[in-house]
């Protein structure tokens, strides 16, 4: 008979409010684990930093619920573990991350970047507070500044967030920092006017709504005691996984629900980068610590202060009339010194000709982008525009004429300019484009740009006296940080990468590194063999076996698409698949891809081998596509194949792409009769609220994560997490990128239901997959042998 105390689960909880507060937040959380778990009794015990942090290190608690900045120290002094990540709900979208947003008053102009804070006072919540603080230590580092040394006055408002905010607005700080959606939520509270504040910095990442000024760290975790039993951790992981949609315990604590675990890596990082305790024995950045290393000092300023502001109060007291009217004029001077210095400013800063921003301008404003680049780790490129036979216009036309042929080419670079993209004049018929915010893999984005460039330079002029104008231009482009560190050195280089394309006939485009300018070649010529080779069939599927883990068998296999290149020989689908994709040539590849393997199987199946299911991916822009039902339907049909043998493979982020109505189309795609799995499972956003919105029946595992089980806990975590999740959710679960032994026996002791990899073996032409399944019959048929045994072990 256990004791009554052993049913009872603690959730040790941080409180940064009142305690009662806290307990009101979390007690509905608690309540419905109680529930979920009927055996057990959860409660949530709301303390202040120091008594949580007593209680971690005495093991009086079961889960703790704390801040991400809290939950990383206390992880790496008494080896708490993340379970779950919280996902939070901003501007109707789940977001797992949060950031800081830098910002001042409107008005104040002279603060245009990060930079430009050094000097000024600033004001945010708290030291230790991560989204608070902590992220924008970290960029006014990488701006050069020390908060501590290199600000007129770092003010701590303590919370909550708002009052950092107010000292912003009342102009008692130049600068503040708040987490981010904090300014959102004050505006649609009517608190502030959006008007009223400007974002320094203001970057924006795909998928995350809102704007921000740092780099983005996860949400708060979820996370269990060492002491915590396994069974335990797994039923209450389990149960908030799928806690339903907007659950009220959700709506009490203020999440939209919980995700498998986020790496909290970059978080330690971050720490350790800054020298924050306990990643480094450096000091910590404090003021306390500061006090008592220096107590007379301290204490001498803090008296001066007192007496300054003693002397401040008692000349306010004798303020008459007369001095305020003084004021009120000094006033109206400053604005109109202000008026002049911005007009001064845009003078310095602009070309008179075309009104793009000069060549000082652009260095500036270069260099500023490399920093940030820097910081977020992040490319940039550098396009040096030149236009082609410019000096035969000005020669044969006329210098007036050469103007107005520049004037209209800068109307054109401002107007189509867009987001991350920055357009000035270097002098004479050069122009500058700097590119930031650049995708992960940035020379297909580039190459476009330039593409682009070049067609709407080559545009038919509007007007009587340009009409019959052509104009053609050269583009040289560099990047950081492959080809230079520093703005000249981006600048020189896209200058000589230039001269490479006047040299190739003009109106191109050269990358200063050669190779780039052959792989972007290399792309247009992907993209129109690929027209070719749709028309001559040289497509070919291959098909990887998928395995039962605990039968052993062949239990279906997966077609992967290759391109048989007369030119280039086997193409990977990682080539072209994006180009086409780009293109809309996917949609004709894979209805292609669907049939051919349709036929195949149909074919085994008649020959009477055992039967298979047939695994097929279907791209984003492919579940996009209106007829998408139908063209499966009509496929099928064609090839003669029931469709309960047919899988189809999609993303997480082909499911939360704008512009599709994911339901509805997973809904007539399960009436058509296939079944559905989530593709490369736990690299997109893996909310489980939109999971289970789905009709799905698999989920993949993505090979990422599989690749270092079960060596690397956090993977073991985060593996272990998708398999007992999938589980409850009734959903089958496939592992991608099996390549050894270890790897399979952690998925057997996990559960996991189907694997695939190299272990077993890679895709193969339908010929050999052919000979693999009868020699399986083969085997299967002769008593003893009932497993077919790995092919081949790889590395
Ligand atoms: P995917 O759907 O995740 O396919 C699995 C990929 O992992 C395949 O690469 C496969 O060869 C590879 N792989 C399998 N086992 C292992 C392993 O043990 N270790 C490692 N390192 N890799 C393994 P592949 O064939 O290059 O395909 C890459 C991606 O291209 C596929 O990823 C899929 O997204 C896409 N793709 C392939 N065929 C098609 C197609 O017909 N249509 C569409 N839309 N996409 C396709
Ligand atoms: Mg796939
Ligand atoms: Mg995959």
């Amino acid at each position: 008979m256990p004791a009554l105390g052993q049913d009872e689960v603690k959730i040790g909880t941080l409180a940064y409010r009142g305690l009662d507060q806290t307990l009101e937040r979390w007690a509905p959380t608690a309540a419905y684990l109680s529930e979920m778990l009927p055996d057990k009794v959860f409660r949530i015990v709301p303390m202040y930093y120091p008594e949580l942090n007593e209680a971690i290190a005495r093991g009086s608690v079961d889960f703790v619920l704390t801040n991400t900045a809290h939950y990383v120290k206390m992880e790496s002094q008494h080896g708490l573990t993340r379970v779950l990540t919280m996902i939070a709900k901003e501007q109707g979208t789940p977001v797992r991350d949060f950031g800081g947003v830098i910002f001042t008053r409107s008005e104040r102009t002279d603060l245009a970047s990060i930079t430009d804070l050094r000097g000024h006072s600033f004001a945010a919540v708290g030291e230790g507070s991560l989204g608070g603080f902590i992220v924008a230590w970290e960029i006014l580092r990488a701006h050069g500044i020390d908060p501590a040394r290199d600000l007129r006055e770092l003010r701590f408002t303590g919370m909550p967030h708002d009052q950092v905010v107010e000292a912003v607005l009342d102009g008692s700080s130049d600068a503040g920092t708040v987490r981010t959606g904090i300014l959102e939520t004050l505006i649609s509270e009517g608190r502030i006017d959006a008007g009223d504040l400007r974002i320094l910095n203001a970057r924006t990442t795909p998928g995350f709504p809102l704007l921000h000024s740092t780099n983005l760290y996860p949400e708060w975790p979820f996370s269990r005691m060492p002491d915590t039993p396994d069974e335990l951790v797994e039923a209450v992981t389990i149960a908030l996984l799928t806690m339903p949609e907007a659950h009220p315990a959700a709506e009490a604590g203020g999440y939209l629900a919980w995700s498998p675990p986020a790496n909290y890596r970059p978080v330690h990082e971050l720490f350790r980068s800054l020298g924050i305790a306990p990643f480094d024995d450096r000091q910590v950045f404090s003021l306390a610590a500061v006090w008592r290393n220096n107590p007379a000092a301290i204490a001498a300023v803090l008296l001066g202060l007192l007496l300054l502001s003693g002397m401040a109060s008692a000349k306010f007291m004798n303020m008459n009339v007369s001095l305020r009217r003084e004021v009120s004029e000094r006033r109206r001077v400053e604005r109109l010194l202000r008026e002049n210095q911005e007009q001064l400013t845009r003078q310095a800063t602009h070309d008179s000709l075309t009104g793009l921003q000069n060549r000082p301008a652009l260095q500036q404003h270069l260099e500023r982008a490399i920093v940030s680049a820097r910081q977020a780790r992040e490319r940039l490129a550098v396009l040096f525009l030149d236009l082609d036979r410019f000096k035969n216009i000005n020669d044969s036309l006329g210098h007036p004429f050469g103007d107005l042929v520049l004037r209209a080419i800068g109307e054109r670079l401002r107007d189509r300019h867009g987001h991350g993209e920055t357009v000035g004049r270097l002098g004479g018929d050069e122009f500058l484009i700097v590119l930031e915010d650049l995708p992960e893999n940035p020379i297909a984005h580039v190459t476009a740009h330039a593409e682009s460039l070049l067609e709407s330079i080559a545009e038919p002029f509007q007007g009587e006296r340009l009409r019959d104008l052509y104009v053609g231009a050269s583009i040289g482009i560099s990047l950081f940080p492959e080809d230079g560190t520093d703005g000249a050195a981006l600048i020189k280089n896209a200058d000589a990468a230039m001269y490479q394309a006047k040299a190739k006939g003009r109106n191109t485009f050269c990358f200063y590194t050669q190779a780039l300018t052959k792989a972007a070649k290399s792309r247009l010529t992907v993209e129109s063999h690929l027209r070719r080779a749709l028309e001559n069939e040289e497509f070919e599927v291959f098909y990887q076996p998928q395995v039962g883990v605990e039968s052993g068998a062949i239990v279906g296999v997966e077609a992967l698409v290759r391109w048989r290149d007369p030119d280039h020989g086997m193409v990977l689908p990682g080539r072209f698949i994006p180009i086409a994709e780009d293109t809309g040539l996917i949609t004709s590849i894979g209805e292609w891809v669907l049939g051919r393997a349709a036929r195949q199987v149909r074919a085994w199946q008649s020959a009477g081998l055992p039967p298979l299911r047939l695994t097929v991916n279907l791209s984003p822009r492919q579940f996009l596509q209106p007829n998408l039902v139908q063209s499966i339907r009509d496929g099928l049909a064609q090839a003669g194949l029931d469709p309960r043998w047919v899988e189809l493979e999609i993303t997480e982020t082909a499911l939360m792409q704008q512009g599709s109505d994911a339901p509805a189309t997973l809904r007539q795609l399960k009436d058509a009769g296939v079944r559905l799995a989530i593709d490369d499972f736990g690299t997109g956003y893996s909310s489980l609220s939109y999971l289970k919105r789905f009709p799905l029946d698999t989920l993949k595992i993505d090979r990422c994560f599989i690749r270092d089980v079960p060596n690397d806990s956090s993977d073991v975590e985060i593996t272990t997490t998708i398999i007992a999740m999938a589980r409850s959710l009734h959903l089958k679960v496939v592992a991608e990128g099996v390549e050894n032994r270890a790897q399979l026996a952690f998925l057997r002791l996990q559960g996991c239901d189907v694997y695939q990899g190299f272990l077993f073996g890679p895709g193969l032409p339908a010929a050999d997959l052919e000979s693999l399944l009868k020699s399986g019959q083969r085997l299967a048929s002769n008593p003893g042998t009932r497993r077919l045994q790995p092919v081949a072990e790889r590395g």
